[in-house]
């Protein structure tokens, strides 16, 4: 099995060294495991840096970069005899205006993935209580829903990431604040949606962390992961946004069976930004 979401402590909310998650994969007996550490760039928010060894370091800043690109690769090699292959990629937040915030280096850092994860609405985290609560207070369901989806579409043509993560993430704090309705909240999008993602060639991600965390299923959730398949969505990676080496490969094997009740055959793995599928039957 593989999981295609892991946060290392070069996020500030994330605990374990790259070292710590390879060895629990190893444990856990992953066969591939690819580092999604959070590129936050929002000017309009306090959290644009990462940690190096403790320090605090302007995402900007080249230096991070090439420390982590190093370290997963040095780590890609001492891990790869031992039967697990260690992926270098980026959880990248998607906002109104990122593609000209972005770092230099991220251009220049050869990424085998990238996720392109909506977590802002006029720079207030959907994934915070408080923050949520006042952007739902602000908007309602529907609004919340237009904003949302017209932030994703609109980051589509960019070409920066290959898997849209956690598609209906609003559901964390969403129904308690805004009801139920938060769970066909996607429905009116999803024939945009998955137009724009197949001209584009993006994919998305099962999230499983909502499993284990406020959530009974997966992100996205159930009906929507079929409506996708559905479409015509072929490019499905599975990760369960670990930020600890605990969390490791958790709810990754139901992730599977979900694609398979779905209708899908295959899941993604990705090397150098190109997708390959692997059956869903090598997992039995
Ligand atoms: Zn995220
Ligand atoms: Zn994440």
């Amino acid at each position: 099995m593989m999981d295609y979401h892991i946060h290392p402590s070069y996020s500030a909310d994330a605990k374990g060294t790259l070292e710590e998650f390879c060895g629990a994969a190893v444990d856990k007996k992953l066969r591939e495991i690819c580092f999604t550490t959070h590129l936050d760039s929002d000017p309009m928010r306090d959290d644009g840096f990462v940690m190096v060894r403790g320090e605090r370091i302007s995402v900007h800043d080249p230096s991070w970069f090439e420390d982590y690109e190093n370290h997963v690769r040095t780590l890609g090699e001492e891990y790869f005899p031992k039967g697990l292959n260690v992926r270098l990629g980026a959880e990248l937040d998607l906002y109104p205006g990122v593609v000209e915030d972005l770092p230099d280096a991220f251009h220049s850092t050869e990424f085998d993935l990238v996720i392109g994860s909506v977590h802002l609405i006029e720079h207030k985290a959907m994934s915070v209580r408080e923050e949520a609560y006042s952007i739902f207070k602000k908007y309602g369901l529907e609004e919340v829903g237009n904003i949302y989806y017209d932030c994703i579409k609109e980051s589509l043509t960019t070409g920066l990431f290959d898997v849209l993560g956690h598609l209906d993430i609003y559901r964390r704090y969403g129904e308690e604040f805004l009801g139920s309705g938060v769970h066909s909240l996607w429905e009116s999008h999803i024939d945009d949606l998955s137009r724009m993602m197949k001209s584009c060639g993006v994919g998305y991600e099962i999230n499983t962390s909502s499993m284990w965390r406020s959530l009974s299923e997966t992100m996205p959730e159930r009906d929507f992961v079929k409506a996708l398949h559905d479409r015509g969505i072929q490019t499905v990676t599975i990760g369960s946004d670990a930020h600890q080496p605990s969390e490791v490969g958790k709810g990754i094997s139901e992730a599977l069976h979900l694609l398979q009740e779905s209708g899908y055959s295959e899941v993604s793995v990705f090397s150098k930004r190109k997708s390959k599928s692997i059956p869903l039957d090598s997992f039995k």
